[in-house]
């Protein structure tokens, strides 16, 4: 076997990203990318945008059924239903406070370096804030009437309602329903299966979407915001190697060098596709395959996390607002921070992790603090790139917590976690020729059973 064959797919995937990086900055820095010219129009808007979009579909395409199938099957071996609860009950505590502590610290942050103030930009881009649906209709909406619509729709919470019910009452029924567990984890296995094969495929989709994003930077207007820029990737960062290392060293006393290593596979995908929810599959694996979390535990704290858990947004909305607030001159005061705080932990409940989303959510909060939306329009240039990177940070987050909660359920593997090795994607894909042909005979057999 080659070099290039042993080479794990994390390490393909970061060449993939490097490259897309380059092509992309070769693109923007000789104006390649103007509008209209031939590689805007064929590799930028042609090759790039097809191959990055067809790849994030088909992690979509993923995240539906394999979590219901790993949520099903987490539900039917967590053993009791009373640690179904604990769990539950401690990742939500843990992401709201991991959020509600991430925006405190930006804010800090962004009102030290006091961005923004005697600035004098303005806007030429319009901003009309989108409408975030009421906090009470994610409430009602958490039990779906339809759950076949609500799969259709990929709506995580109510999916995530239906399939743990689902999953109780497979429980209750008992050793009848054996059988019916038996093939959920079968599926749940045929899930991540085609996880694998989707992310054969990911060093390229990684360099597509990368180079795409990078050509279309607008590099300009990043120096006019680098002021922002800077301070929002610092607290970022801040959040990410600081912050989310005590929560995970202090709570579960696992080394946060190796989840550093481990985790990036993750990030990186977070950072292509800027969707928490697209990276679920990934992130699945990453925590169960690669970190040792136990699925009874990673299948509810993943989907539940991409979707209300999102410490890279919380941190964007506090250095924005404090941004934006000096530039129009608003005076938060104390009451104007506290609400921006609140306001920011419940709008992340109510939006699901996809590209974007985070403008939303600071809509909302303007609005409770009367700073004017169309303030937005002056970081919506640079707002695709924040976004990758704090797409980044939230996954981390929705892994820290994973970690801990399994931790402290005693559903962490701590070999696992320790083996450099331990999920390493490189040689999955070989299909094991004595499995096919037994296979293809079972089901000769049936067949002729049936006959
Ligand atoms: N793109 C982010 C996510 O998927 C949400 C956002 O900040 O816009 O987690």
């Amino acid at each position: 076997m080659s070099d290039t064959n042993k080479m794990s797919l994390t390490t393909k995937v970061l060449i993939g990203m490097a490259l897309g990086i380059a092509v992309g900055l070769i693109i923007n820095l000789t104006g390649l990318n103007a509008q209209g010219s031939l590689v805007n129009t064929y590799v930028v808007e042609g090759l790039f945008y097809v191959i990055g979009k067809l790849f994030v579909n088909a992690l979509k395409m993923l995240v539906v059924p394999l979590v219901f199938f790993s949520l099903l099957g987490g539900v039917c071996g967590i053993g009791s239903l009373r640690s179904l609860g604990r769990v539950g009950g401690k990742s939500f505590a843990l992401y709201m406070l991991t959020t509600a502590f991430a925006i405190t610290v930006s804010l800090s942050i962004a009102a030290f370096f006091g961005i923004g103030q005697g600035m004098n930009l303005v806007s030429d881009v319009s901003f009309v804030g989108a409408a975030a649906p009421p906090l009470s209709e994610v409430f009602i909406n958490i039990i779906p009437t339809n759950p076949i619509d609500t799969m259709a729709k990929g709506q995580m919470l109510p999916l995530i309602f239906f399939t743990i019910l689902l999953g109780i009452s497979i429980v209750m029924v008992g050793s009848k329903a054996k059988n019916i567990v038996n093939a959920i984890e079968v599926s749940n296995e045929i899930m991540m299966k085609m996880v694998t094969i989707v992310m054969a495929v990911a060093p390229y989709a990684v360099f597509a979407l990368i180079a795409k994003s990078m050509s279309e930077l607008g590099l300009d207007l990043l120096a006019e915001l680098a002021g922002y820029v800077m301070v929002l990737i610092g607290a970022l960062m801040f959040h990410l190697f600081i912050t989310q290392m005590i929560v995970l060293k202090v709570f579960s006393g696992l080394s946060p060098r190796i989840f550093i290593q481990k985790i990036r596979e993750a990030q990186i995908f977070a950072f292509s596709t800027a969707s928490s929810n697209a990276t679920i599959p990934v992130t699945l694996r990453v925590v169960t395959q690669k970190m040792g979390v136990n699925n009874s535990v990673a299948s509810f704290t993943v989907p539940f996390g991409a979707t209300i858990n999102m410490d890279g947004t919380a941190i964007m909305q506090g250095v924005a607002t404090v941004f934006i607030a000096n530039i129009y001159g608003v005076d938060l005061g104390i009451t104007g921070y506290i609400t921006v705080i609140l306001m920011s932990v419940l709008a992340s409940i109510g939006t699901a992790g996809v590209p974007g989303v985070g403008l939303i959510m600071l809509s909302m909060v303007f609005v409770q603090v009367s700073i004017p939306i169309e303030g937005i329009g002056l970081i919506l240039g640079v707002d695709r790139l924040m976004d990758m990177v704090r797409t980044a940070v939230n996954v981390s987050g929705d892994a820290v917590v994973s970690t801990v909660v399994a931790k402290s359920e005693n559903q962490l593997d701590e070999r696992v976690y320790t083996d450099q090795e331990a999920g390493i994607q490189n040689r999955d894909l070989e299909v094991d020729l004595d499995a096919e042909k037994a296979l293809a005979n079972s089901y000769e057999e049936t067949k002729n059973r049936r006959s």
